[in-house]
């Protein structure tokens, strides 16, 4: 199979281009480095043992996916390409309009000119909003409350859209839940640009010393602990899940929509723990106010996906902490 593969230097591309590459499929990855760092795929090759073939850019440039489009044959395209910071988003919702809708425009208005018509989709539990209770199946309803969340709603609309336009799309919107963790080399992992916003890697660069304390944003959910509950799942079990869609729905036809989650959720404060017990690090942790936008408890059923993909996944919270700070320790300033 030959795959594009957008945004397939950043942390979750990075990881699934091993598999797919482990799985002796043939990858051509995009993307514009606005958040990556070529870096990442040569690590992957360095895991592999195999080529990877890069082109820098940007999919608003309709020109240049032209003529990749052009030099390549591509089965289908897994789409990880897309500004996702949900504070920056709020700032500034035109430009993430504008990267992520209308980059996802321009590449399906690519894929249909040259007929290829199976887009994998990184979509995500925040689709879900607030759901009214857990765990979420793919039926619930969706709402979205900042424009990150948005852009990803719309996204899945346009595809299905796409689909009922033309039954010869293949659309498989795969919903993530907390991503987390690293490849167990060490050599590739989540290497957010600024101040991390997301809580896996703010806790590895306190224990790296890169940061003071971590802020947990409240203690009074209604949760177990008082802190809020997710649904982590380690980033090669989730690569894992892209590489099941592939095989199972290639050559298929219709929209696909599956939870990649583990179904288990872990408070903020879980997650402290484990860490510390993995990295033998202590973490200085403060309490303060809740975060807005944030909900108490999210985390997926992802029985569907384990029904038709034959997917689930296999690495805990212990792991998820162990290959973290494997990769953190080993690369304490990420890719520099
Ligand atoms: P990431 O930022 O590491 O990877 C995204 C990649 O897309 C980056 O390498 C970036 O440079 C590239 N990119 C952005 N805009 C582009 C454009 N216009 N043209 C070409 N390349 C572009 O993020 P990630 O965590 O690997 O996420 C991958 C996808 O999964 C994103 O679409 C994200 O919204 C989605 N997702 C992520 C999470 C998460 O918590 N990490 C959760 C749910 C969904
Ligand atoms: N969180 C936290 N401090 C941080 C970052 C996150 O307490 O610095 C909490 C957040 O309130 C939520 C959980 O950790 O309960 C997961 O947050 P993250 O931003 O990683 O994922 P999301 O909110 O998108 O599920």
């Amino acid at each position: 199979m030959n795959i594009l593969v957008t945004g397939g230097a950043g942390y979750i591309g990075s990881h699934t281009c091993v598999q797919l590459l482990e799985k002796g499929m043939e990858l051509v990855v995009v993307d514009n480095l606005s958040n990556s760092s070529q870096e990442s795929l040569k690590r992957v090759e360095e895991i592999t043992g195999r080529k990877v073939i890069f082109h820098k850019i940007d999919l608003l440039e309709r020109d240049w996916l032209e003529a990749l489009f052009r030099d390549y044959e591509f089965d289908a395209v897994i789409h990880f390409a897309g500004l996702k910071a949900v504070g920056e988003s709020v700032k500034i919702p035109l430009h993430y309009y504008r990267n992520n809708v209308s980059g996802t425009i321009n590449l399906c208005e690519t894929m249909a000119k040259y007929d290829v018509k199976t887009i994998v989709f990184s979509s995500s539990a925040t689709v879900y909003g607030e759901p009214e209770k857990v765990p979420i199946t793919e039926d619930f309803p969706t709402a979205a409350y900042n424009p990150y969340g948005r852009t990803k709603l719309f996204i899945e609309e346009i595809l299905k859209d796409l689909y009922t336009s033309d039954n010869k799309w293949n659309v498989v919107l795969l919903r993530y839940f907390n991503p987390v963790g690293a490849h167990e080399s060490g050599k590739i992992g989540e290497d957010p640009k600024g101040i991390p916003n997301n809580l896996m890697p703010f806790i590895s660069q306190v224990a790296v010393g890169r940061r003071k304390e971590l802020v947990v944003f409240g203690n009074d959910y209604p949760t177990p602990d008082g802190t809020g509950v997710r649904d982590y799942i380690h980033v090669v079990d989730l690569a894992a899940g892209h590489v099941k869609a592939l095989e199972k729905l290639i050559g298929k036809s219709g929209v696909h929509i599956y939870n990649l989650g583990t179904g288990k959720g872990y408070s903020v404060l879980d997650m402290v723990k484990a860490f510390e017990k993995a990295s033998g690090v202590k973490i200085n942790y403060r309490i303060a106010a809740r975060r807005p936008g944030d909900i108490a408890e999210c985390y997926a059923d992802p029985g569907k996906a384990f029904r038709e993909l034959n997917w689930k996944t296999e690495r805990g919270i212990e792991k998820m902490c162990a290959d973290t700070w494997r990769w953190q320790s080993r690369n304490p300033n990420g890719y520099e």
